[in-house]
């Protein structure tokens, strides 16, 4: 295992399928090289996928286990499989949180959230599932107001 993270954005969206996809945890002491293809894209929109997450949904792309590769911390890597589950199970960063890519329980899929890529991809979401199970309060966000940073500090005194 020799390759090297490349920390220069090689990986971006082109006609041409880029060599690899690099991710990492939030502390970086966790990194993964991805090779391609992407397969699929989705939002889940199920419980359990709210609650690994802490948000609204899982974003969450599909490839075969031979496609992923730690390159560094995967001792730090800590796995969860929830005992109700056919498949779902979670992995994360042990230092840090963050949702790091999983093998489903019984097969080759590896789920990889998509937050832990750093490049560009050449995949979008297709489609919401577990729709049904979506959180009450659950705002498509393209119907809020857009600030790009943090909003002005304060907002403007009530009449
Ligand atoms: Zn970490
Ligand atoms: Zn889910």
């Amino acid at each position: 295992m020799s390759s090297k993270i490349n920390q220069d954005n090689t990986t971006s969206i082109t006609d041409n399928e880029p060599q690899a996809f690099d991710g990492s945890c939030l502390c970086g002491q966790v990194s993964l090289r991805i090779t391609p293809p992407l397969k699929l894209m989705q939002y889940c929109h199920c419980a359990r996928c709210r609650k690994v997450t802490g948000s609204a949904h899982a974003s969450n792309i599909y490839i075969d286990k031979s496609q992923l590769q730690w390159v560094s911390g995967e001792a730090l890597v800590k796995r969860f499989e929830h005992p109700d589950a056919k498949y779902y199970a979670a992995a994360f960063c042990s230092n840090c949180g963050s949702s790091l890519p999983w093998q489903v329980k019984q097969g080759d899929t590896v789920v990889v959230p998509a937050g832990c890529l750093d490049g560009k991809l050449n995949i979008e979401p297709k489609q919401n599932i577990y729709w049904d199970s979506r959180a009450c309060w659950f705002k498509d966000s393209g119907e809020l107001p857009k600030f790009a940073e943090l909003p002005p500090r304060k907002p403007k005194p009530a009449e």
